[in-house]
């Protein structure tokens, strides 16, 4: 059963997250759905419990701008931006620094993260507390409105996850805006709560994506990693492996097929939570060190539709198709 713990069981919510569990906070944007963003299966958790069909990138959570700064790489911009902004609802896509700890699920295998610091004292606190980066979606099951209060968040996930720290309604209610730092230019990747003009008069010029129609709208909601540049290896990937060859790197998911080069071991007991965990370490791996052996496609064994296996196919689905 799910918990709701008071203003005054920070401390508890804070021992929950650093035992991998799910807990949902408060912020001043709208409830996220906390993990522990080092522990892969910790936000594998998180993508089930939300019931996502495939992967996207979550926001990681910091208690200041030194602690965030510590996992990705910040330029003068970012800097400038963060005394201006936080703690508040704005989010910095930043490159991921190679010592950073946040586990490549959390990312969605990407090579940068995005990171905010919230202006809510209880968020605040659980950050302090835990000491740890969290990520957080928003707690909603997909598909669902944001939830703004503890209530909403029962409503979708009771049962799901471990607790929710009730800190009453959020203020402000819409998301964080998300600006994308990361690739030399400023740019706008959702409009939330600090106004895009309030971030040029800071950095300058921003830029906007084209107004989207409703339709696309929804279509991309579905499907945010389609709009990202997600990466992709440079091996060919071959799905639904029923026999792997010598010159095969193998992504194996239960018993490994014999005969394959080199094998990479998503889950041996058919573990969807420690598959998704091990995932895009495992597609790194398999590519890096599959092309150093002189290997030449990643044979991927069958994986289930159920749970998690449906954003592990559709992940995997990506990779396997033809590049352009
Ligand atoms: P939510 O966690 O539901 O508030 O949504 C997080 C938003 O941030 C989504 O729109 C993501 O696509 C976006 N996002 C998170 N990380 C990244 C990243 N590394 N690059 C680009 N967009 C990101
Ligand atoms: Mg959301």
């Amino acid at each position: 059963m799910t918990r709701r713990l008071g203003a005054d069981q920070v401390t508890e919510a804070a021992r929950l997250l650093r035992t991998g569990e799910l807990v949902a906070f408060p912020t001043e944007t709208v409830y996220g759905l906390g993990a522990d963003a080092r522990n892969g299966r910790a936000v594998a958790a998180v993508f089930e419990a939300k019931g996502r069909p495939h992967f996207n990138p979550l926001i990681c959570h910091f208690p200041d701008a030194e602690s965030a700064f510590a996992e990705v790489i910040a330029d003068d911009r970012a800097r400038a931006l963060a005394a201006a902004f936080w703690p508040g609802p704005l989010t910095l896509v930043l490159p991921r620094r190679t010592e950073c700890r946040i586990d490549l699920l959390a990312g969605a295998g990407l090579d940068t993260l995005a990171v905010r610091v919230p202006a809510h004292p209880l968020a605040l606190a659980l950050l302090r507390a835990a000491a740890i980066p969290v990520a957080g979606p928003s707690a909603n099951r997909s598909g669902a409105v944001s939830p703004t209060t503890a209530e909403h968040v029962l409503e979708g996930l009771s049962g799901r996850i471990a607790a929710v720290l009730d800190g009453g309604a959020c203020d402000v209610g819409v998301e964080s805006t998300v600006l994308d730092l990361a690739m030399g230019g400023a740019a706008l990747l959702r409009p939330g709560g600090v106004p895009v003009e309030a971030i040029e008069a800071v950095i300058g010029k921003v830029s906007r994506p084209l107004p989207i129609s409703a339709a696309e709208k929804t279509r991309t909601l579905r499907s945010p990693g389609m709009m990202l540049s997600h990466y992709a290896p440079t091996l060919p990937v071959r799905l639904g492996a029923v026999e792997a060859a010598a010159d095969e790197a193998l992504l194996a998911f239960g018993p490994p097929l014999p005969g394959a080069g080199l094998v990479w071991q998503l889950s041996e007991t058919g573990d969807l939570r420690e598959a998704a965990a091990r995932l895009f370490a495992g597609l790194r791996h398999l590519d890096a060190e599959g092309g150093r052996l002189g290997l030449i496609r990643i044979a991927a064994m069958p994986i289930p539709e159920s749970g998690l296996g449906a954003a592990i196919n559709d992940r995997l689905a990506r990779a396997a198709a033809p590049r352009t």
